[in-house]
């Protein structure tokens, strides 16, 4: 398998069938987390890597598959692209992670179950949060089409032709599929070919990663000698990165001395690095990669370094404990049966900020109309004009409200 070029990301309601997807398109069951089989919902991001498959002798879109032999005619297939599937969470509770994760999408498949009204909230919710951070190459996924009747098909592909109207989505292709018994994914894979590309990368900058996610690998019990250092998984923004590279982490740790509090970045080497299953000599931009370091475990335990950067010691954004954003709010706050109107923003109140992959809470320190200073409870590391997803707690859950601009 090549290495992945591009990141897509499975979004929608709960239940409407992404982890299903991710399956059907690489084989890999990303709900694997004790909690998440338990309650059988996807609580983490979850990642996986599908290299697409074309048959040379099927014309378009029937050469597609995941199969490395043709379903069609039998025929060996050969390798096309491959693509790194980000899984996030549909549970209304769960907006952070699906935020963190659409930080590092180049492109989305909006999930919408072809046996439910259409918009769900969360369809509601997720496709606005797409709108808000840029991501603009949509397919829209019409699935379970296995349950219910062509007519009902037909009525709910119109509810969400209506509903995408004047969205990012609005020209979307919509493709009707069966996630659970494989139907029309050679349609969706040859959708996903010409909607969403792979980004054209920077390659000669300073290597800059986003991390979605941390480990600690080792099984309770290993020995001193068998320990292996704590792993980062994410993307890289820009750069290429090698083993034996140094690499700094920001904001890093916490360490507090004589009851005061600084944040100190981390210096690593990279051991070795992933991208899927393969174990690579070099990782460029596009698809998600495991980072191997010399890191105590300990650090990166149970994701504690997500929504951090890693890059070149000295290049990453400096870290920052309050800023200014300019502001540009919603009207109405979606992903809620009521929806009700967006008030202004208001001094001293909490707001739930999403910068990259990072998640934080920062309290306004001052507002006016456009602009507004929050200080923060946990840094980040970010640059000037860096965007950051607003939510406020409306009802005692965090929704969207807008989006904000960091100016100073
Ligand atoms: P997620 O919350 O969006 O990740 O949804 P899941 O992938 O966990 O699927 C939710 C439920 O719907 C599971 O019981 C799946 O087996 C089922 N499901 C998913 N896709 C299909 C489909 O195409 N047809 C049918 N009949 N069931 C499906
Ligand atoms: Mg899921």
């Amino acid at each position: 398998m090549s290495q992945p070029c591009v990141n897509i990301g499975m979004v929608g309601h709960v239940d409407h069938g992404k982890t299903t997807l991710v399956r059907a398109l690489s084989g890999v069951w990303t709900d694997t987390h004790s909690e998440e089989v338990k309650r059988g919902i996807s609580i983490r991001l979850g990642y996986a890597d599908s290299p697409f498959m074309k048959c040379p002798k099927c014309p378009e879109p029937q050469c597609y598959t995941v199969e490395k032999t043709c379903p069609n005619c039998g025929e060996k297939t050969e390798e096309h692209r491959t693509v790194s599937f980000v899984d996030a969470p549909g549970h209304e509770t769960l907006m952070a992670t699906m935020l963190s994760g659409a930080a590092i999408m180049d492109g989305a498949v909006l999930v919408i179950a072809a046996n439910e009204d259409c918009p769900q909230p969360q369809t509601k919710e997720h496709l606005m949060a797409l709108d808000i951070i840029g991501i603009k190459n949509i397919v829209i996924v019409q699935n379970k089409i296995d349950l219910v009747s062509r007519e009902k098909i037909i009525e709910n592909y119109h509810q969400i032709k209506e509903f995408v109207k004047g969205t990012v989505a609005e020209n979307a292709p919509v493709i009707p599929i069966s996630a659970q018994q494989n139907i029309n994914i050679d349609i969706l894979i040859d959708a996903l070919e010409t909607q969403i590309p792979t980004p054209s990368h920077k390659v000669d900058k300073p290597a800059s990663m986003l991390i979605a996610r941390s480990f600690d690998i080792n099984k309770p019990g290993a020995s001193i000698e068998e320990i292996r250092g704590g792993v980062i998984g994410g993307t890289l923004t820009e750069g290429v990165l090698h083993p034996g590279d140094e690499l700094e982490i920001r904001p890093g740790i916490k360490v507090t001395t004589e009851g005061s509090t600084r944040w100190i970045p981390i210096l690593t080497t990279v051991s070795s690095i992933y991208a899927g299953a393969t174990k690579v000599d070099e990782a460029t931009p596009g698809g998600l990669l495991a980072v191997g370091t010399y890191l105590d475990p300990t650090l990166t335990k149970g994701d504690s370094l997500t929504g951090q950067m890693a890059g070149v010691p000295g290049t990453l954004p400096e870290t920052r404990h309050q800023f200014v954003m300019e502001l540009h709010l919603l009207d109405r706050v979606v992903g809620v049966t009521r929806e009700e109107k967006i008030n202004e923003i208001k001094t001293s109140e909490p707001l739930m900020l999403n910068i990259g992959t990072a998640t934080t809470v920062g309290v306004v320190t001052s507002a006016r109309k456009n602009e507004a200073q929050v200080s923060l409870k946990r840094p980040i590391s970010a640059a000037i004009g860096a965007m950051v997803a607003i939510s406020r707690r409306v009802d005692s859950r965090w929704r969207l409200i807008g989006v904000g601009v960091i100016k100073s």
